[in-house]
């Protein structure tokens, strides 16, 4: 039997779920603020998972992700302790921002300080309260800036327990990406915490396949480490490609987009990806890529200015294995 868990200085027992307010700091407004924050304590010992959204206050596919998770009845009877936290920056959430209000990224301010700035201490409070005792972590995003992502899981390949926990989510692909200094997944890391992200969809837009692949992928990490029991008797068809190095491809010149591979298409190098032209069609300029791989990422505005990232690609060898995959992982989630 689990002793209690306490959170937010909240007892909460185990054999028990409950939902806590982390307090922040208040609005000018006089509104009291906090973070919430659900809380599934097994009765039976086990490891310790925190799962977030919108740490970037627009990428709220994360709080889908987590309010269809939390109504499963696979979870009711899980081993150790699931700790949901679907609103992460609250402050920039309601400003349909990924910055907070004082202008800072969350996401470069872990692991935060007491008497830091706003943002600082928002990612201080997160620390100390749901990430410090954790075992394990997924944090859950969606592109920014007008940006759409295939369901993918960033780790950093060095890190072999969380590698383990990436290949567990059953995504198409996983990235090898380094942690960045004040990033949430190096904070974690500190503390020894394996923590991974998820990205898919786009800032403020709900995406049925990423939703659903974030839910089994979550799932799937929890039968990997023991929480519940394992899930799914299918067996997944597609094998998850490991791509170690990604590439952006930019806009050679300014004008108005035309994107000709979607997410998951694979390309060749020197292959054609699409052509920007002037609004009257005329001066069409090719875009080749720039490299051979499987789009990961793209840009759904099709306004662009010369420099701008249109088409995210991972550097994959094994490129025969891409396609059928992806067909496979679009069919097991649009069922
Ligand atoms: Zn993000």
């Amino acid at each position: 039997m689990q002793s209690p868990v306490f959170i937010a200085k909240t007892r909460v027992d185990p054999g028990t779920r409950a939902i806590l307010h982390l307090p922040v700091a208040g609005l000018y407004t006089h509104t009291e603020t906090s973070m919430p924050v659900h809380v599934i304590h097994g009765r039976q010992k086990g490891p310790r998972l925190f799962v977030c959204g919108a740490v970037h206050g627009d990428e709220i596919m994360g709080i889908e992700i987590i309010r269809r998770l939390l109504k499963l009845k696979k979870i009711i009877n899980l081993k150790g302790t699931l700790i949901a936290v679907p609103v992460v920056n609250v402050y920039a959430f309601v400003h349909h921002s990924r910055y907070s209000p004082d202008r800072r990224d969350l996401n470069r301010f872990f692991p935060g300080s007491e008497n830091g700035s706003l943002t600082s201490r928002l990612a201080h409070s997160f620390m100390e309260e749901i990430v410090r005792g954790s075992d394990f972590g997924i944090d859950l995003h969606a592109g920014s800036n007008h940006r759409d992502n295939l369901p993918q899981i960033r780790v950093n390949f060095e890190d072999l327990k969380s590698l383990e926990i990436a290949q567990a989510f059953k995504v198409p692909v996983v990235i090898n990406s380094a942690t960045r200094d004040g990033s949430l997944r190096k904070a974690a890391a500190k503390e020894n915490v394996s923590t991974v992200l998820y990205e898919a969809g786009e800032a403020l837009r709900f995406d049925e396949v990423g939703i659903r692949a974030g839910i089994h992928g979550i799932l799937s990490v929890m039968a990997g480490i023991g929480m519940i029991r394992s899930f799914s008797k299918r067996k997944p068809k597609g094998e998850t490609l490991l791509a170690d190095s990604t590439s952006w491809v930019r806009a050679p010149v300014s004008g108005i987009l035309r994107m000709e591979k979607p997410l998951g298409a694979r390309v060749t190098k020197g292959s054609r990806i699409g052509f920007i032209s002037d609004p009257f069609g005329s001066g069409e300029v090719d875009i080749p890529s720039p490299v051979s791989g499987m789009v990961i990422g793209r840009l759904n505005l099709p306004l662009v200015h010369q420099g701008d990232a249109i088409i995210h690609i991972a550097h994959i060898d094994r490129l025969k294995s891409i396609e059928p995959a992806i067909e496979d992982f679009r069919e097991e989630f649009i069922d």
